[in-house]
């Protein structure tokens, strides 16, 4: 299913070319030492979570845009995720650890615009090479997002919303693009997670997304992640599974759950 292809059209500039190699989660952010990682999750006993929905073994590895988004909007930007993800896994670690304040909450200096532009682009860029063979076309839901990628800060300012929250999971977790479906309000969401956070894209003024979610706004200086052991369940979003009057619409091809293989 997941062929790979030589060339194709890059996800992010539509350009047709040479495509090249995406890391998902970008090198560099799941450099955590094996050990922080089994502290938390013993600590907070939530590991293995059943993950509800599909299993791909190709992971974490997706060769779907070109060299020159791949390094100049992705690359150039990956250093900032690294940074936020190291800051945090010590913050929650530290916090769970030690119980040093009583807040239920860490939060952190950060650059929201290019934190949120390599996410964006590891998003777009995690899914099978079937969408690299078609001809690009604007979508509502995609071209704000691109255009946020390669730069226009403002592109996604009047279609999307941000948000982040804790995610105390081993596996990562990456859907390009899924409708939710809560109380007849159906949203269009993707999802990025890996350890330890979550970052997920919705339509804007939806407002589908988990409890214990922090909404992001490109102004923002620092980022806020709530360590309330409350919200773990759901943590997990959207595998935890729809319930109640709620429904989930999702390809297999751009759901996929994966694991740290290092160390
Ligand atoms: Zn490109």
């Amino acid at each position: 299913m997941h062929t790979e292809i030589a060339q194709g059209h890059c996800l992010i500039c539509g350009a047709h070319g040479r495509l090249s190699w995406d890391h998902v989660p970008p090198q560099g952010s799941i450099s955590i030492t094996k050990v922080e990682q089994v502290h938390l999750t013993e600590v907070m006993g939530v590991d293995p979570v059943p993950v509800k929905g599909v299993k791909s073994p190709n992971g974490s590895k997706f060769k779907t845009i070109c060299k020159n988004c791949n390094s100049n909007h992705l690359g150039a930007n990956d250093q900032e995720v690294a940074r936020v993800y190291k800051e945090i896994t010590k913050l929650a670690t530290d916090h769970f650890t030690y119980a040093r304040n009583h807040l239920d909450y860490v939060s952190l200096p950060f650059d929201a615009v290019r934190f949120c532009r390599a996410m964006i682009g590891h998003i777009l860029s995690a899914t099978t090479v079937e969408e690299c063979k078609r001809e690009p076309v604007e979508t509502p839901y995609f071209t704000p997002l691109q255009r946020f990628v390669m730069g226009d800060n403002a592109a996604i300012d009047s279609t999307h919303d941000i948000y982040c929250w804790f995610y105390p999971h081993r596996h990562h977790l990456s859907a390009k693009m899924f409708a939710f479906k809560n109380r007849g309000n159906l949203c269009t969401i993707s999802v990025l997670s890996f350890f330890p956070l979550a970052f997920s894209i919705t339509e804007k003024g939806k407002g589908i997304y988990p409890s214990g979610a922090t909404k992001v706004e490109l102004t923002d200086e620092r980022l806020y992640v709530n360590l309330s052991s409350g919200h773990f369940p759901y943590s997990g979003f959207p595998f935890t599974g729809p319930s109640g009057d709620q429904m989930m619409l999702m390809s297999n091809s751009q759901a996929i759950v994966s694991y740290p293989i290092k160390d």
